[in-house]
């Protein structure tokens, strides 16, 4: 894994394609009469974005659809990424990230790490040594051994942290509809990206919770709702309001993101601190001005949105 890690730049060794959508054999059928509004690349930020955002025509659920196809690193620019894992059991807030359970948010410092047992109900539990120092992934390899759905037995009981650095030359490349086509159907989140930050940033689908409690190993997002994948580099399970926001004309929520299906994301509470009360399934409903869009959930959800109301896009990390 090493050494082609290295050889990364000359050989292009992996490509892993992860399409946002579940294939089914069944078309999604388009429904006329619900406004959509076409994506406004403007809106990402340049910097971020590596070239430019190229229009391209690309078959998407068997139709040939135009797309924004644009490349980034997934890093933000906004704000710094991390920490996430505490080091010591005394360690304060500011030393470690966050953490989320049935709809809370809480914060990784060092107690919370000591209290684990606690907190989950189950003496298993001890992610710290005798001298009160946490157990975390300390380097690329151990992140590797533990950042995965079959943890490695030696990485059980960690604290899970991959470093930014470890992944810096990954390349995410992002594939938009133009303009957004609402169907029928709600699509299910793959295991891939399901939409994008202004700053080029991935929104994941929800961590895998159920994979990483098993083992009992936990990885912190960092204050800003983001940690870092061997697969994905940075990415944000949770939006926490620390990215470019689009403000409205109007009270309603300002915008942070595209959903890869072109629709687009924005904050939860409007500049009144309400939050929508006619949210479908995935998370979204229509207004006259913004035509179909998705309101990103509570940070503690561990779902920014649920499911896809448009035909998806995709997303390629080139690892
Ligand atoms: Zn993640
Ligand atoms: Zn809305």
């Amino acid at each position: 894994m090493k050494t082609n890690k290295r050889l990364k730049p000359f050989l292009l060794l992996a490509s892993i394609a992860v399409l946002a959508s579940c294939k089914t054999n069944k078309k999604a059928e388009q429904i006329d009469g619900v406004k959509v509004v076409s994506v406004n690349p403007d809106y990402f930020i340049a910097d971020n974005i590596i070239g430019e955002i190229t229009q391209k025509t690309v078959d998407l659920d068997g139709t040939p659809t135009l797309c924004y196809v644009f490349k980034t690193n997934s890093r933000p620019s906004e704000h710094q990424m991390g920490p996430w894992c505490p080091r010591h059991i005394d360690d304060a807030k500011e030393k470690g990230g966050i953490w989320f359970k049935d709809g809370n948010v809480y914060d990784v410092d060092g107690h919370f790490i000591a209290e684990l047992a606690d907190f989950y109900e189950d003496d298993q539990w001890k992610v710290f040594r005798e001298d009160g120092s946490v157990k975390y992934t300390a380097t690329q390899e151990e992140c590797e051994g533990a950042a995965k759905p079959d943890v490695e037995e030696a990485y059980q009981n960690y604290c899970v942290e991959c470093l930014p650095r470890y992944y810096k030359d990954q390349i995410t490349t992002f594939t938009i509809p133009v303009t957004p086509v609402y169907t029928d159907r709600e699509q299910r989140l793959g295991r891939g990206g399901l939409g994008v930050a202004f700053n080029g940033v991935n929104f994941d689908p929800p961590a895998p919770t159920h994979a990483i409690l098993a083992a009992h190993t936990i990885a912190p997002l960092d204050d800003h709702g983001g940690h870092v994948n061997p697969h994905g580099g940075y990415h944000y399970h949770a939006a926490t309001g620390s990215t470019k926001e689009v403000k409205q004309a109007d009270v309603h929520s300002s915008m942070i993101g595209y959903a890869i299906d072109g629709f687009g994301i924005y904050a939860l509470l409007d500049e009144n601190k309400n939050q929508p009360t006619d949210l479908d399934d995935c998370g979204g409903h229509v207004d006259e001005t913004r035509g179909y869009h998705y309101h990103a959930g509570e940070p503690g959800g561990n779902e920014i949105i649920k499911c896809l109301h448009g035909v998806p896009g995709s997303v390629h990390v080139q690892e």
